[in-house]
């Protein structure tokens, strides 16, 4: 509906997988994972309510695999430090919205990060306007921090993260979540932090 979904067609394209653009509820019944990406979470939490989006988005995700990128992770909290958005609930972690002004207004770092059993380094991270994840639940995996900020968080078939990967190419989150023969799928990483 809003924000910066191109891209992510374009990872989920190299990727193999088939993807379409969801602007009202019925697209929910043609797909088995969602992408909620980066761009204005005011905004895009208002379309959810105009278009009456909200409750089979809530539904939808009971089921099936969801990303949301910055904008899309703000949504995808239990609570959000700005009243207007309506969140999904998905991941149990309280959020601010442009928590880091003007320090990490737009940048890329490179950030390790571990996925179950494997770590990958100096993955190129891309913060615009971040979020910053306030509190967390201790039952959700923290992949990657930035000073001990957490930037990607896993639980169980949610993902969520504070930046762009898409912005520089980077397909690993999408893998996934999407990929199941992927050696980070989710339920692989889960398995192996519950062992
Ligand atoms: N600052 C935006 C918001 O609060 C998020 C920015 C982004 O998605 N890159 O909605």
């Amino acid at each position: 509906m809003q924000g910066g979904f191109a891209l992510h067609h374009k990872i989920l394209d190299q990727l193999g997988i088939e993807s379409v653009a969801v602007k009202n509820s019925n697209h929910l019944n043609i797909i088995d994972g969602l992408i909620i990406p980066g761009g204005e979470s005011t905004t895009i939490s208002l379309l959810i309510k105009s278009n009456k989006m909200l409750k089979s988005l809530v539904d939808f995700g009971k089921q099936n695999p969801v990303m949301g990128t910055c904008a899309g992770l703000i949504l995808m909290a239990k609570a959000c430090n700005d009243k207007r958005i309506q969140t999904l609930g998905f991941l149990d972690i309280i959020i601010s919205r442009n928590a880091f002004g003007r320090q990490i207004n737009s940048k890329t770092e490179l950030i390790d990060y571990t996925f179950g059993e494997k770590n990958i380094k100096k993955i190129p991270t891309t913060l615009i306007r971040a979020p910053k994840i306030e509190k967390i639940n201790k039952n959700i995996l923290i992949l990657g921090k930035i000073l001990e900020n957490p930037v990607a968080i896993l639980s169980g078939h949610f993902l969520g993260l504070t930046f762009h990967p898409e912005l520089d190419g980077i397909n690993l989150f999408h893998k996934i979540l999407f990929d199941s023969n992927s050696d980070i799928f989710y339920k692989k990483i889960n398995r192996e932090y519950a062992a």
